[in-house]
């Protein structure tokens, strides 16, 4: 065998643990489908402004071992997720928070909100969440679920909220003080430069061929090297054969507006239904950017057909079960181990990638 390891796919995970293999004196090719690295981090310049191809990324983690790893990788800058929420021309902050509900309300002080809010979750008399919906409701009242939640992710998913699992809804955390900041954790920040910058760095010294698709030439690459790392889909790669799980896929409409502040802000939801798109990424604000021109991305959800892009897993019920049985697929073949979010089907931030890469560097090297 000429490899150690065949990594398919070039995204965080795959580029990971091929920079740990490396280290560890372990030979790896990396092959990508797509003309680049970088996976769905990839950010591409367009006149001085670092693009999200494929959705924006914002680095966020409270786990030190992660922080310090990429910090060597690449130098972040003090961005801090602080997203809007238009609704019918009402303007909100998120996460949910003071802000949000003197807005709402008129109201000036933690006690009131908590007030209305308690009033508005004792009417609906909901004991045990069965749903997203309820899940809801039961924690942020019926305001604020109408306005900035319904629309938003019945949009985002393409279900109604009553068939949605309730677990979606606990990365919208409710808070009594006037805090913007989206996430909890300790450190956060986007790389200077960019996250194609950084994947490169970890790629640094690994071949990597670009525009090679393992399914269309899996013998000859198989025959390349003793165990494969796959990023990629975990039931194609099984050519469906126990079924297909279920994806949703994102559409992005990005241009390039003869203005330099479109709207602000980095990150603008649209929560209402009527609007098509869930949010519009402004790119240049996550690197406090001062070109004379900007570029905007209107975002749009749709379900994952073959042949399409897949961004997000629909971890119900039975995608969940559906992906336990080609786990244990997967457990029993010697060959191929699985990662990332597509491999793991798993609705991972980047740092749990990181984590999860490094993890099985360390059972494995
Ligand atoms: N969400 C919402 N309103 C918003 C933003 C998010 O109801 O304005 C809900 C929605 O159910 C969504 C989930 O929170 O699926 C997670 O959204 P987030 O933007 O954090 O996820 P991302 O798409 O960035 O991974």
């Amino acid at each position: 065998m000429k490899y150690d390891y065949l990594i398919v796919g070039a995204g965080l995970f795959g580029a990971v643990f091929a920079r740990e293999a490396r280290e560890k004196g372990r030979n790896c090719l990396v092959v990508e489908r797509r003309n680049h690295i970088a996976g769905n981090v990839y950010c591409e310049e367009i006149h001085g402004i670092q693009v999200h191809r494929y959705g924006a990324h914002i680095f966020h983690t409270s786990d030190k071992k992660i922080w310090d790893y990429v910090c060597r990788l690449a130098e972040f800058n003090n961005y801090v997720n602080s997203p809007i929420a238009r609704y019918k021309g009402e303007v909100y902050n998120l996460p949910f928070n003071m802000n949000t509900f003197s807005r709402m309300w008129g109201i000036s002080t933690p006690r009131e909100a908590r007030d209305i809010i308690a009033a508005q979750i004792a009417d609906l008399r909901i004991a045990e969440p069965k749903n997203l919906e309820e899940q809801a409701l039961s924690l942020v009242g019926r305001d604020v679920y109408e306005k900035l939640i319904r629309g938003y992710t019945e949009k985002q998913w393409g279900r109604d909220c009553r068939d949605l699992p309730a677990f979606i809804i606990r990365r919208l955390p409710l808070r009594f003080t006037y805090d913007n900041n989206y996430f909890n954790d300790r450190y956060q920040g986007i790389p200077i430069g960019g996250y194609t910058r950084l994947v490169e760095k970890l790629l640094e010294g690994t071949e990597v061929r670009l525009n090679v698709d393992y399914l269309e030439h899996r013998e000859e690459l198989d025959a390349l090297a003793d165990r494969i790392i796959y990023t990629g889909m975990i039931d194609q790669f099984y050519d469906y054969s126990l079924g297909v799980l279920q994806y949703r896929s994102v559409r992005f409409e990005t241009e390039e507006l003869e203005m330099e502040n479109f709207q602000g802000n980095a990150v603008v939801n649209y929560t209402e239904r009527e609007v098509p798109y869930t949010r519009i990424i402004e790119h240049k604000h996550f690197e406090f950017g001062k070109q004379p021109t900007t570029i905007i991305s209107r975002e749009y959800s749709s379900e994952w057909h073959r042949g399409d892009e897949p961004y997000y897993p629909v971890n119900d019920e039975r995608n969940n079960a559906l992906y336990e049985q080609y786990r244990a697929k997967a457990e029993a073949d010697e060959k191929v181990i699985f990662g990332g979010r597509l491999g793991g089907y798993k609705y991972y931030d980047m740092d749990k990638v990181i984590a999860a890469a490094l993890e099985l560097c360390g059972a494995l090297l």
